[in-house]
């Protein structure tokens, strides 16, 4: 590429980032990434009513959990609109100056009947034009508004789409700067592209419609329009549009049930764009290879499923003292006590991980290994604790009294000869021990668990299940 790529996102902070905006926030970042380019971050704040600061911090804290760090943007001065209307007054009074803009006057509750009018019979509503050529006076209270040709179209050649033709006809005189001398939103993104010398504008399917007016503009300001590429919508398994309906769509949401950032990257990453049939990517691997040219133009099913099993996958990526002090604010969460012994969380974490698909799951899964558990699935109970149990849980209880070494191979070798003695089968045993010490059918590798638990907690666990079973507990 000739010029040095110069991207950028610009979220409205009018909510917290969700998953569309969090991928296009990627793509553009593995895009900047990918060519050596710059990434901006732009705050798109000039609809003061709806932004807020709160919203800013909290899409700011998902792109940093995300790991989609900018070289440009906050909290260096400048990046946030209602910080740079100097400058979008600066190019207005050009564009009037050059007479590409007139001075509107029209009343705005005349306006409005008119497009009510419009939309009721079925139209969209277009300015007129009324006072294009009426030379209204600087004195007079006015809106500025874009002079676009009348006839002819702008065509818009989406790096995604491929070409888009607008008709002029279906196109106005829009609104740059409001009579209280607000800019509006297409004047501002047109003015802030040209003026952070943006080379791609990655962004939403929802403002391909913006950019034929966007491009009008370019061409009054005289300067070359970027590049396009408008990513598809996400869709939910309805196929309409994702929302909140469909459950949780905020990248913090996402945080908080314990979902890895790897995990998200990687599935947002698949979420539009392929590379063959490859489905794990690190990120190294999504800079390397990742291309506009290979993001699908239609729009892409939100998965769960999927996010989940790559979720499990990064899970047992991670090196396990990672892991454990990510599981720590998920064991306060499920009110369970944090042990001070890192090593032994992190052999917890390792062992916790085959099955876990989020944090939040494994601190779950793996509650018995920092409290006791409560109770037994009792299907199970009424099934191991016959009679039978208590003559074999005391037998266990002492045979595990002496053993030394207490490792996961020792444990094994010594069930799998009280089972022969005993001539029954290490399932029995095992299964028996299992619920003992964790109250549930399923559980990670039961010599491991005993292991982790180490000699006090195991032998207290067996009796106090012997104790239940004689029905003294
Ligand atoms: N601020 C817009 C949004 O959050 C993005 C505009 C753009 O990328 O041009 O949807």
């Amino acid at each position: 590429m000739a010029e040095p790529v110069r991207v950028r996102f610009a979220p409205s902070p009018t909510g917290h980032l969700h998953v569309g905006g969090a991928r296009t926030a990627l793509f553009t970042w593995l895009f900047a990434r990918h060519h050596r380019g710059v990434f901006i971050l732009r705050i798109e704040d000039t609809d003061r009513s709806r932004s807020t600061e709160e919203f800013i911090v909290s899409i700011l804290e998902a792109l940093r959990w995300l790991g989609l760090d900018w070289d440009e943007g906050p909290p260096t001065p400048g990046y946030r609109q209602t910080e740079r209307l100097e400058i979008y007054k600066a190019h207005a009074e050009r564009l009037l100056a050059e007479g590409r803009v007139y001075r509107c006057v029209c009343p705005p509750e005349e306006l409005e009947a008119q497009r009510k009018a419009a939309q009721a019979g079925g139209q969209t509503f277009r300015y007129g034009g009324k006072c294009r050529d009426a030379n209204v006076p600087p004195s007079v209270p006015h809106a500025l508004r874009l002079k676009i040709p009348l006839s002819g179209q702008t065509v818009v050649q989406d790096l995604i789409h491929g070409r888009v033709v607008f008709d002029h006809s279906q196109l106005d005189d829009w609104i740059l700067v409001r009579t209280d001398g607000s800019p509006t939103y297409n004047f501002c993104v047109v003015v802030d592209d040209v003026t952070m010398k943006i080379t791609h504008v990655i962004r939403g399917n929802d403002h391909l419609s913006n950019t034929p007016k966007q491009i009008l503009c370019y061409q009054a300001l005289g300067y070359p329009a970027p590049a396009f590429a408008h990513i598809p919508m996400i869709l939910g398994p309805d196929r309409t549009r994702l929302s909140k309906r469909h459950g949780a769509t905020s990248v913090l949401a996402f945080r908080e049930e314990g979902f890895l950032p790897e995990a998200m990257v990687n599935y947002l990453a698949r979420l539009g764009w392929s590379h063959g049939d490859q489905e794990i990517f690190t990120r190294e691997e999504l800079i390397r290879h990742f291309d506009l040219a290979h993001v699908g133009s239609a729009g892409a099913v939100f998965d769960r499923a999927k996010l989940e099993w790559l979720s499990n996958h990064w899970i047992r990526q991670a090196p396990a003292d990672r892991l454990a002090g990510d599981l720590v604010p998920f064991l306060e969460r499920a009110g369970l006590p944090v042990p001070a012994d890192r090593a032994w969380l992190a052999r917890v974490a390792e062992s916790l991980r085959e099955r876990g698909r989020t944090l939040a799951e494994m601190a779950t899964m793996g509650a018995f290994y920092f409290a006791e558990p409560s109770a037994c699935d009792p299907e199970a109970a009424s099934k191991f604790f016959t009679v039978d149990a208590v003559p074999r849980l005391k037998l266990l209880g002492k045979r595990l009294e002496t053993q030394e070494p207490f490792t996961p191979e020792a444990l094994e070798l010594l069930y799998r000869g009280l089972a022969a003695e005993l001539g029954l089968k290490l399932v029995d045993l095992a299964q028996l021990t299992r619920l003992a010490l964790t109250g549930r059918t399923v559980s990670p590798p039961i010599f491991q668990v005993a292991a982790l638990l180490g000699k006090d907690k195991t032998l207290a666990r067996l009796k106090r299940c012997q104790a239940v079973v004689e029905g003294k507990g």
